[in-house]
């Protein structure tokens, strides 16, 4: 896995014309090298790989990250940096500028000596990232199946006047109790006219009968993130919400039927903003269609109307079309999907009923 990755990152570094790669976004720096922990720097060339890290990481960089040597940061990071450089006879350094910071990049540009030039790149890790391994689709599969039985399990002892956040907290019990490592972002959960804010976080109000119930949620496993929104409402549903549901639901199918590798990010948008459209509520889905998951819960591709990106097989992404109502609700619905060269597998399995009876 780590040196098929490393011979991918390195063929790019020739195409980018770059002797060394600094790595300092932690999602990148663990799929490159191993290392979990929450400090330290790659640095990879074509010949070395290696990890600088302080006290609190040496053992550890060295059990996770074999294949790295490990430099022990001691003092200032920007005063070892050049003879880190120097050892490694670097002259066109790669770094992450969608993640290094300003100040980070002045202090170590000021540090390195002139002759060395520092280069910013974007999403080179994240773009090696997208196409995931045998070992990862298992993680997923794994974190998506923990967080569909948790959910199935809440469906069954939600009812009204119960309080949004404990029913958040139940259903993260419900996934570290079944073995999650942490959720993958804090639950959204929000009935009635706050489920039209897409994100809404869990809040003190208690559900009401009648009204759509947003919610999404995801747990981590391997360090692999899952990602589910189901909208439910709780005793007999107005009409306006069974049509509104069928809508995203059809929106959905459709685009999860269709979806082939090859297509463009917003070939597939289109495939569930028609239907929507159609249906007069082209203005009620704000939002873009997916996003690739994976050790990071936005990742590459993005589905959405601006979006160029080329849909491969072995790329894991969201499909959650919604309708968003000011004043009355949102519905979305998420699933998590694996692009294969037939289409895509669906790997989100629970429950998509959206009437749940008040007992
Ligand atoms: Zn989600
Ligand atoms: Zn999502």
């Amino acid at each position: 896995m780590i040196p098929e990755r490393l011979a991918r990152l390195r063929q790019k570094m020739q195409e980018l014309g770059v002797d060394t790669f600094m790595v300092t976004q932690p999602e990148n720096r663990r799929y490159l090298s191993g290392f979990t922990g929450s400090a330290g720097v790659l640095f990879i060339t074509q010949e070395a790989a290696l990890i600088a890290t302080d006290f609190r990481y040496y053992e550890q960089s060295q059990q996770e990250a074999p294949l790295f040597e490990l430099v022990k940061i001691e003092g200032k990071f920007e005063e070892l940096l050049p003879h880190i450089l120097e050892r490694l006879g670097s002259h066109k350094v790669a770094f992450e500028g969608d993640h290094l910071t300003y100040d980070a990049y002045s202090t170590y540009r000021q540090a390195v000596p002139e002759q060395i030039a520092l280069i910013s790149t974007k999403d080179v890790v994240r773009w090696l990232r997208a196409v995931k391994e045998p070992e990862e689709i298992e993680a997923i599969r794994k974190a998506v199946a923990l967080t569909d039985r948790a959910f199935d399990i809440l469906r069954e002892m939600m009812q009204p006047g119960m309080i949004e956040r404990e029913l958040a907290w139940k259903l993260e019990q419900e996934m570290r109790q079944a073995g999650a490592e942490k959720l993958s972002f804090d639950v959204i959960l929000a009935g009635g006219p706050a489920s039209a804010m897409a994100h809404a976080k869990a809040n003190e109000r208690p559900l009401a009968a009648g009204q759509p119930i947003v919610i999404d949620t995801g747990c981590m496993w391997k360090g692999y993130c899952s990602d589910l929104t189901r909208t439910v409402i709780l005793g007999e549903p107005e009409a306006r919400f069974m049509e509104i549901y069928g809508i995203v639901r059809q929106a959905q199918e459709r685009a999860e039927a269709h979806i082939k590798a090859g297509m463009k990010g917003n070939e597939a948008h289109k495939l569930a903003e028609e239907v929507i459209e159609q249906a007069g509520y082209g203005d009620a889905f704000g939002h873009g269609l997916g996003h690739g998951v994976g050790l990071a819960i936005h990742e590459l591709p993005v589905l959405s109307p601006l979006s160029d990106h080329t849909l491969q097989p072995g790329m894991v992404f969201s499909v959650e079309p919604g309708i968003y109502l000011p004043g009355w609700g949102g519905v979305r619905i998420e699933d998590l999907v694996l692009l294969g060269v037939d289409g895509v597998e669906v790997l989100s399995r629970a429950k998509k009923e959206p009437v749940i009876p008040v007992r």
